[in-house]
């Protein structure tokens, strides 16, 4: 099964992505990580695209499209994967669907939309501090979910840090950026795929639905 998480910059794809990850034994995929990974390395698509990401715009579609079709390519990805910021445009989905279409016909897909108020994001992505180990990767939140010791990793004692374009500024211009493409988007799900929307405010409560909601579709 293929999972198409959408939502805000902050609405929680990371975290809920990585949880249906471990839960459901599937490659967990952001495209941010990949191009955070590409910059830290210096490598020529890193070089490219570090501007984009200071600066809180997109990548160009086929820059984003180029690289996650060599990644869903890679063998480990054989039975299905969890897609966590991509795609952003209709243009990426589309590109998606055609990749499917070709190279992997048969393959369930699903979008699950994680909807939260902006508000609330902008509390949440200006609080985030990240695990810097990246086989951890795991999220905190100075104020809903701090780490028992401030600025170590709860899971496994690496150092915390604020990602760089978590920022006031740069968040708010990431929103307005994903709501010009969001109904869009959603809009391509709803008549395309399955697509299941929720407010996830509690986190548990959020991965539970999401689970039962997958289990009755994968019976379909
Ligand atoms: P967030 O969802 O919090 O913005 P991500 O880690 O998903 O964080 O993305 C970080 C940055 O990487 C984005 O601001 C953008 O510059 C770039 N990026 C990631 N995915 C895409 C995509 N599908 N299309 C264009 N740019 C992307
Ligand atoms: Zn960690």
């Amino acid at each position: 099964m293929y999972i198409v998480m959408l939502g805000a910059p902050g609405s929680g794809k990371g975290t809920i992505g990585k949880i249906l990850s471990n839960d459901l034994n599937l490659v967990h995929i952001s495209t941010g990580d990949i191009f955070r990974e590409q910059i830290n390395k210096s490598t020529d698509l890193g070089k490219k695209i570090k501007k984009y990401l200071d600066d809180g715009a997109l990548v160009p579609d086929d820059v984003v499209i180029e690289t996650i079709k060599a990644r869903l390519l890679e063998q480990d990805v054989e039975s299905g994967a969890i897609l966590d910021g991509f795609p952003r445009t209709v243009a990426q989905a589309e590109a998606l669907r055609d990749f499917f279409e070709n190279n992997k016909p048969g393959a369930k897909r699903v979008a699950i939309e994680l909807d939260v108020p902006d508000d609330e994001i902008i509390k949440r992505v200006v609080n985030r501090l990240i695990c810097t180990n990246k086989s951890c990767g795991a999220i905190y939140n100075k104020e809903t979910k701090p780490p028992k010791v401030e600025n170590v990793c709860d899971v496994c004692g690496s150092p915390l840090k604020r990602r760089a374009d978590d920022n006031k500024e740069t968040v708010t211009k990431r929103l307005k950026i994903y709501h010009e493409n969001s109904t869009d988007l959603i809009n391509f799900y709803r008549n395309n795929n399955a697509l299941y929307s929720i407010y996830p405010q509690n986190l548990d409560v959020a991965v539970k639905s999401i689970k039962e909601f997958l289990k009755e579709y994968k019976r379909k």
